[in-house]
């Protein structure tokens, strides 16, 4: 993936061949695909365009190495940039520096994943680095919330403090830091309470949570698929409070990882952790270097494009690509799909190139789907009328049964396939908004 945006600026650079330094214009021509790589892994317009502004200024007159092309350095200077702007070569560690109990304050909106990226990172310090820790749920809001986070806690097995109803979350945190003191409790976690969008009263709730717990980390959690919206968020809560660092959640259904730079950008404050899936191990230390190469790589139509060529008839290509043009994707569409990535090489290969594949490659996965699988489900559609093909929404439990025996399978393999299909079709709109698709088009025509 790196190497096709490598690609795309080595074809601004080539006439640059030899000669002794980048050029003004020929830079500007390669930032500007930059930009729209930027966008595309949607990156907030103000973050692109002062980043754009800064790798201009650096790049231009940077004399040329011979042993790479201009449009290699290029993509170097702005790799490195990157990986600056996203918090540097260090991994950011928590800082627990402070007499225990060291307190942790968990900031951010409902939904985001306050509540189960506690429960991770205190897993993470137990595990990891043998701390005692105790948590403690704010969230007076939510009746289950509480609860929730008692589950979690039995879960990976780290104390929770007991539930006493009627309490509000200063008294609640006043509690937890008596029994964090009275337990010899190295890291107390304090999960705040969010609300669907940021209002006074969240804000003020948290402020007195901590005058009163004096955390030595405030995190803000933020959902990394909010793009642009995570921004918003990130500013009003640093304008309330002193963050100290961010957990980026969901990093696992985001194949852009924009967020992740507008969020560094916006707060000037480390991201500390990303959330990468469900279970409470899915948590990792944040690598920029990681990040900056996934935003770099976003937007991989054209290498796509160019691979699907090779291997896939035009005139199929195109009328699946007029098909997709206006969001249709049937299962016959499917079909074709699925034909094209046995010529392609496989599956995992064409998901992992396509921005929003992410989920669908999750559901072949699910689905214990290996190139095998190809040739039934294949057969599976070809057990379905004409009608069903077109509209897989006809697909009740009897029909279901009837294309299980037509085709050698059993009824949970159509499930499979029907929620494959679901996730393609959901993955092909999303290209489609990107306007990926003209591109594709484009080429194939
Ligand atoms: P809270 O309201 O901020 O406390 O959010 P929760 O912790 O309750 O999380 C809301 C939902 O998001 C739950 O279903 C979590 O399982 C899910 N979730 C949290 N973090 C992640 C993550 O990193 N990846 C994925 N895929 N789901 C997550
Ligand atoms: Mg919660």
């Amino acid at each position: 993936m790196f190497d096709s945006l490598s690609d795309r600026l080595g074809g601004v650079f080539d006439k640059l061949r030899g000669r002794g330094a980048l050029k003004e214009q020929d830079v500007r021509d390669a930032m500007r695909e930059v930009r729209i790589a930027l966008l595309e892994a949607d990156v907030a317009l103000p973050v692109v365009r002062r980043f754009v502004d800064q790798v201009t200024e650096k790049a231009i007159g940077q004399s040329v190495l011979r042993s790479v092309t201009p449009g290699q350095q290029v993509v170097k200077i702005v790799n490195d940039a990157l990986v600056e702007m996203l918090g540097g070569d260090t991994t950011p560690e928590l800082d627990l520096n402070a007499a225990p109990p060291v307190v942790i304050m968990m900031v951010g909106l409902q939904g985001s994943g306050k509540t189960t990226s506690t429960a991770k990172i205190s897993k993470f310090l137990k595990d990891k680095q043998g701390k005692k820790v105790l948590m403690a749920s704010l969230d007076v809001n939510r009746p289950a919330a509480q609860e929730q986070l008692k589950v979690l806690g039995e879960q990976v097995g780290v104390a929770t403090l007991p539930i006493i109803a009627g309490q509000q979350p200063t008294e609640i945190a006043t509690r937890a830091l008596q029994s964090a003191k009275l337990q010899a409790v190295d890291v107390l976690l304090l999960d705040t309470a969010g609300r669907l969008h940021v209002d006074q009263q969240l804000m003020d709730e948290m402020k007195a949570v901590s005058a009163i717990s004096s955390p030595r980390e405030t995190l803000l959690v933020v959902d990394s698929l909010t793009g642009q919206d995570a921004v918003n968020v990130a500013q009003s809560f640093s304008g309330e409070v002193d963050l100290t660092g961010v957990v980026l959640t969901r990093m696992d259904g985001d194949a852009r990882g924009g967020a992740a730079l507008s969020m560094r950008a916006v707060t000037g404050k480390p991201i500390k952790f990303a959330g990468t899936g469900e279970k409470p191990e899915a948590i990792e230390i944040f690598h920029p270097s990681r990040v900056a190469n996934r935003i770099l790589g976003m937007g991989d139509v054209v290498s796509l494009v160019e691979k699907a060529a090779e291997s896939v008839k035009v005139e199929e290509a195109e009328a699946l690509a007029k098909r997709m043009e206006q969001g249709k994707f049937d299962m016959n569409d499917l079909r074709m799909q699925l034909k094209q990535m046995q010529n392609m090489g496989g599956l995992g290969m064409l998901a992992n190139m396509m921005p929003g594949m992410k989920k669908a490659k999750a559901a072949m996965a699910a689905s214990n789907m290996d190139d095998k699988v190809l040739v039934r489900m294949d057969a599976i559609i070809g057990s379905m009328t004409p009608k069903e093909r077109t509209n897989p929404a006809l697909l009740n439990a009897k029909r279901k049964i009837r294309v299980a025996k037509g085709s050698g399978t059993q009824v949970q393999d159509i499930n499979k396939l029907i929620k494959m299909h679901q996730e393609m079709s959901k993955a092909m709109k999303q290209i489609k908004k990107m306007g990926g698709l003209k591109g594709l088009a484009a080429m194939f025509g």
